[in-house]
């Protein structure tokens, strides 16, 4: 092969990491295949089948800048400074995120996110083919098989694929078949179903716009997103089975009945809710682990193809770009594929594993805890911590939102800090005659610097 030949790689999927994972990879020289199972969406309108809102954070955006997409899609934004949270009675609380609004989170768009990034694919010189679904990987004679939708069935070679296509990976299973992956999911006892919140009569917000808006409620929540077209995308999350529970809640009648007694505010906002109860899927969650994400030199999987989460952090596409970014990385590091793969797994595997922890945990602390007063006490002091030690005490929130320190070290420095939270707060109601010296004492001698923990 001369030196001039492009290198090639065949994605599968052209979903959010898939498009901009091939953006990053023609962009940096690489001859791109893409092969998607749906149509094009900006023919067909975009089929999504699920959360049509996404928050993106740093290090969502951090991925879309390498890729020179960040201000497209920063255009249809909208900014979250924070939790609004709705009580029972339907008092309002809004928590912030952060210390300003230079500390926020995004609010996208699902389809008009992917629309663009493909649009930015196919610019950087990306081929897109859609309509062709992976059926079938003979990894021996490098040949995939994709169907048409039709009855057709197209072979096609590759010098490797790169699973892009999501949760139910048939690149996975194709590899799976192949060598054993070790792989295990995991399913919640929870699911959800979405609502809308349209604008109102002329045009505005129904509620405030710039918020991540909470209703917490013990054993389930619901939450809802703004959307730049100035609808809220409302998040109903249930268990299976108790009361209440989508085996209680069984259609749209009652749904509103469990509207009108635990999330009274939301129900003249939602004047579709019987409707859209009926029509909506019930959504499943799951975590998908993986002992192995690659095959040799011939297959590698990212995005929630190797590790989907369930969606409590907001990071399962912040994570999927930040995976694009680093096999990027460590395929234009070295000309062996196989070596690329397994760099790329090396690095990105623990810190997926430790935010599918955190997005579990979160669950508990966004349906339970955020409207708890110990809680708040808690974080008032995470607060004065942050500005008595910026440089070793970054709160949780901050560090998987804000930062791009890896996960796994966000993750660890949580617990630490948690658990110094707990002790200093413990038997208090608030932070008036508190012993500073022991707790600055705790501080340096359990959280190094972020620059040393990251160095
Ligand atoms: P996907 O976006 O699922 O894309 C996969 C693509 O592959 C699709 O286009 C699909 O059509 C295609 N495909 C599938 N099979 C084949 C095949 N056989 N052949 C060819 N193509 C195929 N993440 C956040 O960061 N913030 C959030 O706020 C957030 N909220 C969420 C809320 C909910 C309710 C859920 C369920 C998820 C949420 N997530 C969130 C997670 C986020 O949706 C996923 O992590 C993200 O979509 C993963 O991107 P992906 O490209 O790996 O997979």
């Amino acid at each position: 092969m001369g030196t001039d030949t492009p290198r090639h790689i065949t994605l599968i999927g052209a979903g959010l990491a898939g498009a901009l994972l091939a953006t990053l990879m023609a962009r940096a020289g690489w001859r791109v295949d893409v092969f998607e199972k749906r149509g094009d969406p900006r023919v067909q309108g975009y089929a999504g089948g699920r959360s049509i809102n996404l928050a993106l954070t740093e290090r969502g955006r951090h991925a879309l800048r390498m890729a020179d997409a960040d201000d497209a899609v920063m255009r249809q934004a909208v900014m979250m400074r924070g939790r609004m949270v709705h009580a029972l009675d339907g008092r309002l609380q809004l928590q912030r995120y952060g210390r300003d609004d230079a500390e926020v989170i995004w609010s996208i768009h699902r389809g008009d996110l992917n629309i663009t990034l493909l649009d930015l694919a196919e610019q950087a010189g990306a081929n897109i083919h859609f309509d062709r679904r992976l059926d079938a990987v003979d990894f021996d004679a490098r040949i995939a098989r994709f169907a048409d939708g039709q009855g057709g069935l197209h072979p096609v070679g590759f010098t490797a694929l790169v699973g892009t296509d999501g949760a139910g990976s048939s690149l996975r299973g194709a590899m799976q078949q192949r060598e054993e992956l070790g792989e295990r999911t995991e399913f919640l006892d929870h699911s959800y179903k979405e609502l809308e919140i349209p604008p109102s009569a002329d045009g505005a917000f129904m509620m405030e716009p710039n918020a991540l808006h909470i209703w917490p409620r013990g054993h389930y929540m619901c939450i809802a997103l703004p959307n730049d077209e100035r609808t809220f995308t409302v998040t109903l999350f249930l268990p299976n089975q108790g009361d209440p529970s989508f085996a209680s809640v069984r259609n749209g009648r009652e749904a509103k009945a469990l509207f009108l007694r635990d999330f009274a505010d939301a129900v003249p906002l939602i004047p579709e809710l019987e409707r859209d109860w009926d029509a909506n899927p019930t959504g499943l969650l799951a975590t998908l682990y993986l002992d192995r994400w690659h095959l040799g030199d011939r297959a590698v999987l990212l995005g929630d193809a190797a590790h989907a989460m369930v969606p409590f952090h907001g990071q399962g596409m912040n994570c999927a770009f930040e995976d694009c970014v680093s096999l990027a990385h460590h395929l234009q590091a070295s000309s062996d594929l196989a070596q690329a793969f397994a760099a790329f797994e090396a690095e990105r595997k623990p810190n997926a594993l430790a935010i599918q922890e955190m997005a579990l945990e979160n669950y508990v602390e966004m349906r339970d805890k955020v409207d708890d007063s110990g809680f708040l006490l808690q974080r008032e002091l995470e607060l004065a911590l942050q500005q008595r030690h910026p440089q070793r005490f970054v709160p949780h929130y901050a560090m998987v939102s804000f930062m791009r320190i890896p996960y796994a070290v966000a993750q660890h420095r949580s617990h630490v800090q948690r658990d110094l939270l707990v002790r200093h707060t413990a038997g208090r109601t608030s932070l008036e005659g508190i012993d500073w010296a022991a707790i600055d004492a705790d501080v340096h001698a359990l959280l190094p610097t972020l620059e040393d923990a990251v160095a």
